[in-house]
């Protein structure tokens, strides 16, 4: 027998942003799970930032996406068919084959996961990927300190809003955080316990961000001009985690660097970039102690998520472009 599904290809590589017509809905037919296998129907896709990267051909920590393939990324789904003792039909699973309805997994690439304590899409977002990098950065890479003053850009997003909850949550003095809406800048400080947060659109961030300096960590999800404005807003010996730079993520040419890089020396700063799987490796015990106390700061409310959510397969590509532009407060995701 086989599964009828639906899955979207990406059919040429954009330049700049991506454009609808740079990606495909194509029907597919799955066969039955070979031994060791299990085949997933999805219930949730995320849509992330890196996956701009891969969408172009060139060198970097994840190989490009294949065109006229389906394309790749975290998902969440149910077990209807299983080839592997280890992963019983009906379990909810998370794994790494999204934008699709169905997936054909290898038993040994999915993870069980418990969605009687916490909604399954948190997995995508707050107990997985997002607030795992928003825990390693803060502590393996930052290497936050009781007292720190911490700025994060990109607050209100899926990594920033993490942060900046769990910088609070481990001792910071004060959390400080940059988004571009007044709705998000309003939930950062209403909602989520920043002390303070700016919308970056109401003028020069670095104009912005001096009544609330100076910060001993950085955590930069933006890059550009937010971070030449950290860097000048930073104490001395600031630690700055760099995470993302999504401002220049659909950029044509070169963006120009910081002009005060300088003040690495006068100030003697640090700042340190990471990719989450791999810091993970460095850090094996970082993992299991984000899922302990990750889990319980969501269980008792101290740590508050929201999502944003798309429904259809058929609205995946406005899910990820709209992620882009700033539409999601919180994670971005897909509910199939
Ligand atoms: P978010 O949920 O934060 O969504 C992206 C957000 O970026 C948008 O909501 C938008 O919010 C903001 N944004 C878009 N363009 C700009 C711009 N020009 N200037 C400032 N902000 C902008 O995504 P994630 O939480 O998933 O990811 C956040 C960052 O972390 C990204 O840079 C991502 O690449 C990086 N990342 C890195 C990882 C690693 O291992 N190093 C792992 C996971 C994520 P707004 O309305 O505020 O503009």
């Amino acid at each position: 027998m086989t599964t009828s599904t639906r899955e979207i290809h990406l059919v040429s590589r954009p330049t700049g942003w991506p454009e609808p017509s740079d990606f495909r809905t194509v029907e597919a037919e799955l066969d039955d799970p070979a031994p060791g296998q299990v085949l997933v129907r999805n219930t949730w896709m995320s849509v992330d930032p890196y996956m701009r990267g891969r969408m172009s051909d060139r060198k970097s920590y994840v190989p490009p996406f294949a065109l006229d393939a389906p394309l790749e990324g975290g998902a969440v789904g149910e077990v209807v068919a299983s080839a592997d003792d280890s992963v019983p039909v009906g379990a909810t699973v998370l794994h790494g084959l999204g934008w699709r309805e169905h997936a054909l997994v290898p038993a040994s690439a999915v993870r069980v996961v418990d969605a009687e304590r916490v909604p399954a899409s948190s997995y995508l977002g707050v107990l997985g990927m997002p607030g795992l990098t928003a825990y390693v950065g803060l502590t393996r890479i930052a290497q936050l300190r009781e007292g720190d003053r911490v700025l994060v850009s990109g607050a209100a997003g899926a990594v920033g809003s993490a942060v900046g909850q769990i910088a609070r949550l481990l001792g910071a003095s004060k959390v400080v955080g940059s988004a571009g809406s007044t709705e998000k800048v309003a939930w950062l400080t209403e909602e989520l316990g920043f002390d303070a947060a700016v919308n970056y659109k109401d003028g020069p961030i670095g104009r912005l961000l001096a009544p609330h300096g100076p910060f001993d960590v950085y955590f930069d999800n933006v890059g550009g001009d937010h971070l030449e404005a950290a860097i000048s807003h930073l104490a001395d010996f600031g630690r700055i985690a760099a995470c993302g730079a999504i401002a220049q993520y659909n950029d044509t040419e070169a963006a120009p660097g910081p002009r005060n890089m300088s003040m690495f020396v006068t100030k003697r700063l640090t700042m340190r970039g990471f990719i989450v799987s791999e810091a993970v490796g460095e850090h094996p015990d970082a993992a299991k102690e984000f899922h302990e106390r990750a889990g319980q700061w969501v269980a008792d409310g101290r740590l508050v998520a929201r999502e944003t959510v798309v429904d259809g397969l058929d609205h995946a590509v406005d899910a990820f472009l709209d992620l882009m532009r700033g539409g999601n407060t919180g994670k971005m995701l897909v509910r199939l």
